[in-house]
């Protein structure tokens, strides 16, 4: 099961695309995140996946660790295998918080937009200043703190000209796990979302170079679309209730972090853990599938059911927005024309990522892990729990 954490609304930037319009002052006490766990476990989960998540969860750094301390106690006592990230902006990554990281083994995804134009187009601190400058010397520390972590970008219409520069100086830099989600809150207009056509195509070719080299990394879009052909079964569907929840600082439950925002369907609390009319209700809410999307020939690889971002976009649940619409129809012609070249010219890395049965979808980045000398169970178990 996942549990996501809303550790604190504050933050200490001001992102323009943030998915929170208020910055509360909130703070969970350690003993609701506890609560969550321990409930979690009695109610039969195999393994969890803890995520902290804010606002900028290292604000509360030492809850979270104290958090993680009994989490792995529990982990121990209980015999649940249990992962952890946060995702972070990176201005507060020093050496003490990156030491405890590793010792209680939480997986960091730094936010980070990519070269400076597109990270201060967006990243910007509370006095409206970018903050590349800052997030660069995150990113530098964590390559030098020698752990596994994941760089995370958001994309918008004012930052997509940079695509493909960002990924180019992400991996120049060190990252071998570079995630990217769009905004899908924003306008995409035609010229936008040509652009972002564009900018997959030159991404395409830093993928397939890469897998011509055979080198170990996690590529966005390319490595999750594909596999949605090529891994179907391995693919996983967030229901929330059951696989997932999201606790607010108060631990009143909610299905996912877009729910909790806006204080919407509440499904029960960590005292009294879920109440099944509620889940139910979420999960009748949820099923219903878009109008719009009844023929569309690529429903099932689409995001329209995501309720998050259908939250976001149109502020109903199973209502995709119409950039979501277009920006989807984009993303997955241009990873399956790649994909189908990859295919014919028998490209090895792309073979092995996709087509065998020894090689799981997960497992460049596996591998990664070991060759990065990580020997723990965060290599080998729930690496997907970890990614975005
Ligand atoms: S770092 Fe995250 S929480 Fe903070 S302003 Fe940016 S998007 Fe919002
Ligand atoms: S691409 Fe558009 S029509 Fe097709 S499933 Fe997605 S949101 Fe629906």
């Amino acid at each position: 099961m996942d549990l996501t954490f809303i550790l604190t609304e504050q933050c200490n930037l001001r992102c323009r695309y943030c998915y929170q319009k208020d910055f509360h002052d909130t703070r969970m006490p350690v003993d609701v995140a506890v609560k969550a766990i321990r409930a979690a476990i009695r109610q039969g989960a195999d393994s969890l996946a803890l995520t902290f998540f804010g606002g900028e969860p290292l604000l509360e750094a030492p809850a979270l660790f104290e958090i993680m301390a009994e989490a792995r106690r529990l982990e121990a006592e209980q015999r649940v295998p249990i992962t952890a990230k946060v995702p972070t902006n990176g201005l507060l990554l020093d050496d003490s918080i990156l030491r405890q990281a590793a010792e209680q083994r939480v997986f960091i995804s730094l936010s980070f937009d990519g070269v400076e134009p597109a990270q201060n187009a967006g990243r910007l601190t509370p006095f409206g200043e970018g903050s590349f400058a800052a997030v660069e010397r995150a990113l530098k520390r964590l390559l030098a703190w020698g752990h596994p972590f994941a760089v995370y970008s958001v994309v918008t219409p004012a930052n997509v000209k940079h695509l493909a520069a960002s990924r180019q100086y992400l991996w120049e830099s060190g990252v071998r796990i570079i995630i990217n989600a769009l905004d899908y809150a924003a306008d995409w207009d035609e010229r936008a979302v040509r652009e972002l056509q564009s900018q997959y195509q030159l991404v395409g070719k830093l993928y397939r170079k890469l897998l011509k080299r055979k080198e170990s990394f996690y590529l966005e879009p390319f490595d999750s679309r594909i596999a949605q052909w090529t891994r179907a079964g391995e693919s996983r569907h967030c229901t929330p209730g059951v696989s997932q929840l999201t606790i607010a600082p108060d631990g009143t439950l909610y299905g996912c972090v877009e729910y909790f925002y806006r204080r919407l369907s509440s499904l029960g609390h960590v005292d009294s853990w879920l109440n099944r009319e509620s889940v139910k209700a979420a999960a009748r809410d949820r099923s219903a599938v878009p109008e719009e999307c009844r023929d569309c020939g690529v429903r099932e690889r689409c995001n329209n059911m995501c309720a998050c971002i259908n939250l976001r976009g149109t502020g109903r649940v199973n209502m995709p927005p119409e950039s979501l619409c277009l920006t989807e129809q984009q993303t997955l012609f241009t990873v399956d024309d790649l994909a189908q070249r990859l295919f014919k010219e028998r490209v090895p890395g792309f073979l092995l990522k996709n087509y065998s049965q020894s090689f799981h979808m997960l497992s460049g980045i596996e591998k990664l892990f070991e060759e990065m000398g990580v020997t723990h169970e965060l290599a080998k178990t729930s690496t997907s729990q970890l990614l975005p």
